[in-house]
């Protein structure tokens, strides 16, 4: 069944993807997989913009697992952590590390509205070590000012932690000049392949947290991915056929004129989608915007009434919210292998559903 797939991922992916999936799964203690793991590597390096001595670690589990990983493998309780809770990924992070029982405090930003330089300088000077930020809040679609973050982390010798989950290959970042020491992303994303895979990259000084952690976790030891992934390969079984699925669409994105191209391509769909739904009864809901994804709250309509309307009536998917938000906001993602004519028949539905005095 053919699915229109407006969500926040997983997303549709593109025919050559799928034919990957749709293979069977080889051996994978062979020097060809180990060479597809170390391209995965050099690549997703060279997108993220890491510095040389950086590596990737490959985890098989969604992104959640990479955050809870990265904050188990690099803090402990001598760290004095920041957290930006700005929605329900800025949450996840503060839910992991109560679960670490670790020492933290939460910058919160209201939904849908940005971090403030004023809330953010509050916290100068203080003797904090570490940040967490998710570039992209996926829950209400804001973009932080990573540039005005790092500059305070560099400022105050602060280690930080990005999850880029929804945000890579969405927006431009480039780790090394902002001093980024961990980044995450994960493969239902923008990467738009099977879920399944999440990736860390590590710099130096995140290596050394990492071998000096006295981290409990036997499965979710990060220095075995380490010396594993030396020479190609992971502690355990990972997630072989996504891992060959991002190989092709590394390949592909290579191909198609590298990471700047697909950023490009995104950042196009989102222009063009926002464009389009001017005139329709939605406002824009987040106040700087990732291009990963449109948050629209309605004016007299159910946010929550329109996805369901739209999955049962057109067999499209946008995003809907949770919690409070639930009948105010909804989102439509700009990741996946989405095309502009994609985009005019989603804009054609709410224009249907106006007609039917379904949408006010
Ligand atoms: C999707 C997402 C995650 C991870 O969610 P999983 O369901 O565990 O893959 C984490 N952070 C952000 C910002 C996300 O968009």
């Amino acid at each position: 069944m053919s699915i229109l797939n407006f969500t926040v991922g997983p997303v549709m992916m593109s025919e050559e993807i799928k034919k990957v999936g749709g293979d069977d799964i080889p051996y994978f203690r062979t020097e060809e997989f180990s060479k597809v793991m170390l391209e995965n590597e050099s690549l997703l390096k060279k997108y993220f913009r890491a510095e040389t001595d950086a590596r990737i670690i490959t985890l098989t589990g969604s992104g959640t697992a990479a955050m809870d990983a990265v904050v188990s493998n690099t803090l402990d309780t001598n760290d004095k952590i920041l957290i930006i809770n700005g929605g329900s990924f800025g949450h996840r992070f503060v839910e992991i590390c109560r679960t670490y029982e670790l020492n933290y405090t939460e910058i919160k930003c209201q939904f849908g509205k940005t971090l403030t330089k004023e809330q953010l300088y509050k916290f100068d000077k203080q003797g904090y070590t570490t940040l967490l930020v998710n570039l992209d809040e996926t829950s209400s679609g804001v973009l932080y000012d990573i540039e005005m973050i790092s500059k305070f982390c560099k400022k105050n010798n602060i280690f930080l932690i990005v999850d880029s989950i929804s945000s890579f290959l969405c927006d431009p970042f480039n780790m090394s000049e902002l001093g980024v020491d961990v980044v995450i992303t994960g493969s239902q994303k923008a990467l738009a392949i099977a879920p399944g895979i999440s990736l860390i990259c590590v710099n130096k000084k995140a290596i050394t947290r990492i071998n000096v952690s006295k981290v409990k976790s036997y499965y979710f030891n990060l220095k075995n991915y380490l010396t594993n992934g030396e020479r190609g390969q992971t502690p355990f079984t990972p997630a072989v056929g996504t891992i060959l699925e991002l190989n092709k669409r590394l390949h592909m994105i290579e191909n198609n004129g590298g990471v700047d191209a697909e950023i490009e391509r995104i950042s196009h769909l989102a222009h063009y989608f926002r464009e389009k739904v001017k005139g329709l009864p939605f406002e824009l809901f987040a106040d700087k915007m990732s291009n990963a994804v449109t948050a629209l709250k309605t004016k007299n309509t159910s946010a929550y009434k329109i996805f369901e309307i739209i999955k049962n009536e057109y067999n499209v998917f946008v995003c809907p919210n949770g919690g409070e938000y639930k009948d105010k906001v909804f989102r439509v993602g700009h990741i996946g292998y989405i095309q502009l004519e994609d985009i005019d028949k989603l804009i054609e539905i709410f224009q249907d559903l106006v007609k039917r005095g379904l949408l006010s």
